[in-house]
């Protein structure tokens, strides 16, 4: 990017919305990370959990013929916002930390579906993942895992703590960003994430651009009554800004108050868009992307819709989730979960080892001296677990489908925050 691109971006943020221009034409070239340091890091405890080998491999189908290469992992339930969609107003119930993946069964984990199971993709999300604090170390782990077959690493962040800390994580590996913002405007953004913040997201989205983190996507939730008159300001962005922007439909989970009627339906935006920008194109999409992608011709940046609510993408479907409580989500909406955690716990200490009330703190020692890990048990297990969820997987929303289209909240989803978007 260089600096007339920059001076254009300071002058459409003037136009959106004037507070937020910050001197970004005279930030340096991009230092970009070297991954292969990590590559070379010392052998790790989860290195050793499952050789690097693809010999073996599965492949995780399901019944409609669907292969799950894409894993979402949530690092923490904890976050710094509390986003009305997302956190319902009374808060969550937190999960005891002992009861929370820790981060080497993360990395142990992660190298089991990449190795073994035929994952390619790894997003991290939360919560806000930035409060997980041996996020690095994750993102390190993960990351020598790129001979293994893991082709990206992703995060998804709300921005607000991020500026100072991409630098590192990009030199640790990740290298795909989605940062959530869901309007332009200071008053509504601390109405919807009922905390201040938004020029931080901002200063995170400029040193994204400074790095050259691309794609970068900006997740915005579109809510009728709330943001929906800012599609046009975000589309405007894109003229100068390299970023896509994805407006997500609003999706019910528990205590988000979710109805039918604040949802904005893909096809409403779209129109507004249109009647507003004359020139825009349909960007070509790969079979599993969520988004349905669009470009004002001419502009530096793109948009799409998550649609997951009006006209879903499940036939292409490939992801997996991770919730931070160590659970299998083999679909968002779909209520049902199974606990990967209790079967790496109690493969693990078979037998063995009685189980620590301070299991975080003796994991390392139990993982290398557990019989589970020696013979592969632990291996075999969770794959026979993956893949008997995976078997029972719906073919669209989690079985509930109908439901939805009626109007209806999907009862007994846990809200997003606790699982992970
Ligand atoms: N804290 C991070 C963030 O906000 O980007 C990551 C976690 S957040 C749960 C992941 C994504 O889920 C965000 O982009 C957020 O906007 C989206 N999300 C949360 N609740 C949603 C809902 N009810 N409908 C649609 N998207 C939602
Ligand atoms: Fe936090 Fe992200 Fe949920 Fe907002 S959407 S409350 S930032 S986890």
């Amino acid at each position: 990017m260089n600096a007339i691109s920059f001076n254009k971006i300071l002058n459409v943020v003037a136009k959106v919305n004037p507070f937020l221009v910050r001197s970004v034409s005279n930030v340096p070239k991009t230092v970009r990370g070297n991954i292969s340091d990590q590559q070379n890091a010392d052998e790790t405890l989860s290195n050793r959990v499952f050789s690097l080998s693809k010999e073996n491999q599965s492949v995780m189908k399901d019944k409609f013929g669907r292969v799950h290469d894409y894993l979402r992992i949530s690092l923490t339930e904890k976050c710094n916002l509390r986003c009305q969609y997302c956190m319902p107003s009374e808060g969550v119930t937190l999960t005891p930390k002992v009861d929370l993946l820790t981060p080497d069964e993360i990395i142990m984990l992660a190298r089991l579906f990449v190795c073994k199971l035929g994952v390619t993709k790894i997003r991290l999300t939360g919560g806000e993942p930035l409060l997980q604090p041996e996020l690095n170390k994750i993102i390190g782990g993960l990351n020598d895992l790129r001979a293994s077959g893991l082709q990206s690493i992703g995060m998804t962040s709300n921005g607000i703590s991020l500026k100072p800390r991409l630098a590192q994580l990009q030199q640790s590996g990740l290298d795909r960003l989605n940062i959530s913002l869901d309007t332009l405007r200071e008053e509504k953004y601390s109405f919807i994430t009922r905390r201040k913040g938004i020029k931080m997201v901002w200063s995170s989205i400029h040193e994204a651009i400074r790095l050259k983190m691309f794609p970068l996507k900006i997740n915005c939730v579109v809510m009728r009554g709330l943001n929906d008159e800012e599609v046009v300001d975000f589309v405007e962005l894109t003229r100068y800004y390299p970023v896509d922007v994805r407006f997500i439909e609003y999706m019910p989970f528990s205590g988000n108050k979710w109805k039918y009627g604040k949802l904005v339906p893909m096809a409403e935006s779209l129109d507004t868009i249109q009647a507003h920008f004359r020139n825009v194109s349909r960007v070509e999409n790969h079979a599993t992307d969520t988004a349905k992608s669009y470009k004002v011709d001419g502009f530096c940046g793109s948009f799409g819709f998550i649609s997951s609510m009006t006209n879903h993408f499940c036939g292409g479907c490939n992801r997996l989730r991770l919730t931070a409580d160590g659970h299998l989500k083999v679909c968002l909406f779909d209520t049902n979960e199974v606990s990967i955690r209790d079967v790496i716990r109690n493969t693990q200490l078979r037998g063995q080892i009685s189980r620590s009330k301070e299991i975080e703190k003796t994991i390392s020692r139990d993982l290398e001296s557990s019989v589970g890990l020696k013979d592969g048990l632990i291996e075999k297990k969770v794959e026979e677990v993956v893949t008997e969820a995976l078997g029972k997987k719906f073919f669209s929303h989690g079985g509930r489908t109908e439901e939805i289209a009626q109007g209806k909240l999907a009862q007994g989803n846990r809200s997003m925050i606790l699982i992970g978007g």
